[in-house]
């Protein structure tokens, strides 16, 4: 059906800003780079692209009977602070399940930033050790049967709310919201850049994109460090959200690039050309970046710029997502 005819449960502003990177542009000498902005989508904690998808999921949850959003995450998980956040705006309870997806020796790393916004929200916080992975846990599903012995009912979203049925659709629509303010501003951006991990971002803005006349490319940075399963999970969510939203078609292979070179060998842990990016964007143009996510897929942008692989006449839409919390677990990298 119809991506309007999908319930949404309204937490952004509204239209996320767009807005020029002038002196970024004139520093690397290429395409023209434009952002729009996700980390400021939204007034409930700070925003971002899970605020986004959990329109959709929250409408769902609600619409269910649901009393308590259940979802994990790493101990800096930006998508569990989100969900905190959507869980406190519709009345509802939020159990986080708090994963040691990085190694990261930083002593105030499970203190601070957003693990800190979702205790302030009311969330109930659970560290517990695993390593990295998108897929569904025990720990998990321990916290699903805890809410359910108590007497609750529970709604599942899984990491970064991308391997849900719904988990597309937030950023399907972000592609036709692209397309109004193209109209509005009178540009046409030829290539969007996009961080993707666990991948119904990307997957979502290639199931938008895809509906519309005019093509363009979705380049998706990964950040992941594990780049063949998150490609397989952005084609996997791309053609499920393509499909719902009644595309018409199937996506073809070459609508559906994931790029991979920028995340080092782990996910979570910046790497030298993650640093610069995140500095050259602060002293340019005041625009902060996380070290997990929007430093590498900057970092991309910065090199795929400069060596002309997006060529001189292009304009680029540069996806920012949010993600700045996590940096005060991140102090150590710039002392
Ligand atoms: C979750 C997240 C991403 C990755 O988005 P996916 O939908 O998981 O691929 C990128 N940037 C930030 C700041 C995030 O929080």
């Amino acid at each position: 059906m119809p991506l309007d005819d999908f319930p949404r449960y309204p937490l952004l502003f509204g239209p996320s800003p767009v807005h020029p990177l002038e002196r970024l542009s004139d520093h690397l000498g290429g395409a023209r780079v434009w952002a729009k902005r996700e980390d400021c989508n939204s007034g409930l904690a700070f925003g971002g692209n899970k605020t986004r998808k959990l329109e959709y999921l929250v409408a769902d949850a609600l619409a269910r009977g649901a009393d308590t959003l259940v979802t994990i995450g790493g101990v800096q998980s930006n998508h569990t602070r989100q969900v905190a956040a959507a869980a406190a705006k519709a009345g509802l309870k939020a159990v986080l399940v708090q994963e040691s997806w990085v190694d990261w020796p930083d002593p105030v790393n499970d203190k601070v930033g957003n693990i800190l916004l979702s205790r302030i929200m009311g969330a109930d916080v659970r560290l517990v050790q695993a390593g990295f992975g998108i897929g569904f846990k025990e720990s998990w599903q321990q916290a699903l049967d805890d809410v359910r012995a108590a007497g609750g009912t529970p709604y599942a979203i899984p990491a970064g709310a991308s391997d849900h049925p719904l988990g597309g659709l937030g950023f399907a629509g972000w592609a036709e919201e692209v397309r109004r303010q193209e109209e509005e501003l009178g540009v046409f951006f030829d290539t969007i850049v996009v961080c993707s991990v666990t991948g119904s971002t990307q997957a979502g803005m290639i199931a938008g994109f895809a509906g519309q006349d005019r093509p363009r490319r979705v380049l998706g940075i990964d950040a992941s460090a594990k780049p063949a399963e998150t490609r397989a999970q952005v084609e996997k969510i791309a053609r499920a959200t393509a499909e719902l939203v009644g595309l018409g078609r199937d996506l073809r292979d070459d609508e559906i690039t994931l790029l991979e070179g920028w995340a080092g060998d782990v996910y979570g842990v910046p790497v030298p050309s993650t640093v610069d990016a995140i500095r050259l964007t602060g002293r340019l143009e005041g625009v902060i970046l996380d070290p997990v996510y929007e430093g590498k897929s900057m970092a991309g942008l910065v090199d795929l710029v400069r060596s002309g692989e997006i060529p001189r006449d292009s304009t680029v839409l540069y996806a920012h997502l949010g993600g700045q919390p996590a940096l005060n677990a991140y102090s150590g990298v710039f002392r």
